[in-house]
């Protein structure tokens, strides 16, 4: 078992989490680029949510035009980059290379795309015409994925675009929220400032918009309101104890390691409560940080849990164990600290989870992690007159015109789909621009 000490540097904090995917070089690009065999039927363009012309991209690569190739990738997607790094490729489109069928490595298109779109992003050169603004003034809230992509087709388009975003810095859980051995701070923050010198949108950070006095604002100065809100904090489990100290949720904690590297200080014994990909990446995260004992603990067996295969791997190869058929009961505490979690086994029978009798055991451990989910804010969305949400407290929408139940509002990203990746935020922000750009408001 790798063991990672505890960085007591920020280059420390750089090697526990160095790139799983790291820039290829001009010789690497140019070696993989020829490997593409071209399909005619393209099935890694079906396999994209943005649906990129990647054979096209490939080729202009191979040609040694790789500002070439990152225009035909911006052309689909505003986060070219980052998708480059953070999609789950293996199961996009790299999972639909041909080579697949052949026994042979897919081609690494999310590499790929990365050293293009960094090219570009170092190059700074204007790439993208912008129609004559047209008058229309379209207000954005969030400046994640979705906000960020209806941001740059919006201004291509000639409209006059704002967005505004609570917290400090653009791209959402870019920057907030995914591992950063998938993208550095750095690399989000490049591609957001290329992205604002190439399309010119206002962004207002720490700029939340929190009382109905704010909606009506933006109601009485723009045409339309989209909303990029993605989802809230952790949710509840409604156990005993979920209120000790030391007992918190994963996306807060992630938050903090992304603004904070090697200053969090992270305990011996740490307990992750879920089966998702944001478990894995919170445990991975706690054994790169020093975390001698880390436990990722799931109610079923392992072959139900929602993660990738492949992000359970990674978070084995950084030290964590799992602990399958547990199911938490209580987060046991000492002194109103978390000091243990009570678990009681678990079987699936007829598809139906049931609890084993008298299997209850105690797991001590200094921290527990609840990843099991973002809630969603509905109490913001109830603000908004006429705005329906679904039974899961999704936003309806409708999906040929990304409007929303009040016609001056459309929406996309996890605040409409319940949470998906990047690529499709970005994918459904772009697309509700076009039918913004379309519609008569
Ligand atoms: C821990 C974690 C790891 C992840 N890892 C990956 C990954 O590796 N790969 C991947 O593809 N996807 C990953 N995802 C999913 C991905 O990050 C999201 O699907 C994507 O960011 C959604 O984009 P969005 O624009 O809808 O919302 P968000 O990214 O959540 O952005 C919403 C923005 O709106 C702002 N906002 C909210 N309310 C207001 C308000 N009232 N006023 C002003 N601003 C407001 C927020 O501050 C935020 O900046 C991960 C998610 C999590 C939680
Ligand atoms: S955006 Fe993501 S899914 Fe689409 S081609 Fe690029 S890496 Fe693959």
């Amino acid at each position: 078992m790798p063991e990672y000490k505890h960085p007591a540097s920020e280059q420390d904090f750089e090697q526990n989490f160095a790139s799983i995917k790291p820039l290829m070089n001009a010789t690497e690009a140019y070696y993989e680029s020829s490997r593409c065999l071209f399909c005619y039927d393209a099935p890694c363009i079906k396999a994209c949510p943005t649906e990129i012309d990647i054979p096209l991209f490939i080729r202009q690569i191979n040609g040694n035009n790789p500002l070439g190739a990152a225009q035909t990738i911006y052309q689909s997607n505003h986060f070219g980059h980052a998708c480059g790094k953070v999609c789950p490729t293996e199961v996009l489109c790299e999972g639909a290379c041909v080579y697949n069928h052949q026994n042979v490595k897919p081609i690494e298109i999310g590499r790929l795309q990365s050293f293009a779109t960094q090219k570009a992003i170092n190059s700074n050169k204007k790439m993208f015409g912008l129609k004559p603004n047209n008058g229309k003034k379209v207000a954005i809230i969030g400046a994640g994925p979705a906000g960020i992509s209806c941001a740059c087709e919006l201004r291509m388009n000639g409209f006059d675009v704002t967005i505004y975003e609570a917290k400090a810095q653009p791209s959402g859980l870019t920057v907030y929220g995914v591992a950063p051995y998938k993208i550095t701070n750095q690399e989000v923050l490049e591609e957001m400032a290329y992205l604002q010198n190439q399309f010119g949108f206002t962004i207002l950070y720490n700029h939340p918009i929190a009382t109905k006095q704010d909606l009506q604002n933006l109601e009485q100065q723009f045409d339309s309101i989209f909303l990029g809100i993605g989802l809230g904090e952790t949710s509840q489990i409604g156990i005993l104890g979920e209120d000790l100290d030391n007992c918190f949720g994963a996306v807060e904690f992630i938050e903090q390691l992304r603004m904070e590297h090697h200053q969090v200080q992270v305990p011996q014994n740490v307990v992750v409560l879920g089966g998702g990909n944001t478990a894995m990446d919170a445990a991975s995260e706690c054994a790169r940080m020093g975390s001698e004992n880390v436990i990722l603990a799931y109610r079923r067996e392992k072959e139900a849990m929602g993660a990738y295969d492949f992000e359970y791997e990674l978070a084995k190869t950084a030290g964590v164990k799992g602990l399958f058929n547990a199911q938490p009961i209580e987060i046991v505490g000492e002194n109103g600290c978390a000091i243990g979690v009570k678990f009681v086994q678990t079987t699936t029978q007829n598809g139906q989870l049931k609890t084993i009798e008298n299997s209850e055991f105690v797991v001590p451990c200094n921290w527990v992690i609840k990843a099991t989910g973002q809630s969603k804010r509905v109490q913001f969305l109830q603000m908004i007159d006429g705005l329906e949400l679904d039974s899961k407290k999704r936003i309806v929408i409708n999906p040929n015109t990304y409007q929303t139940t009040n016609p001056r509002y459309f929406a996309a990203g996890d605040a409409v789909n319940g949470g998906k990746e990047v690529v499709n935020a970005v994918a459904e922000g772009r697309k509700a621009a076009n039918a913004i750009v379309n519609c008569n408001l």
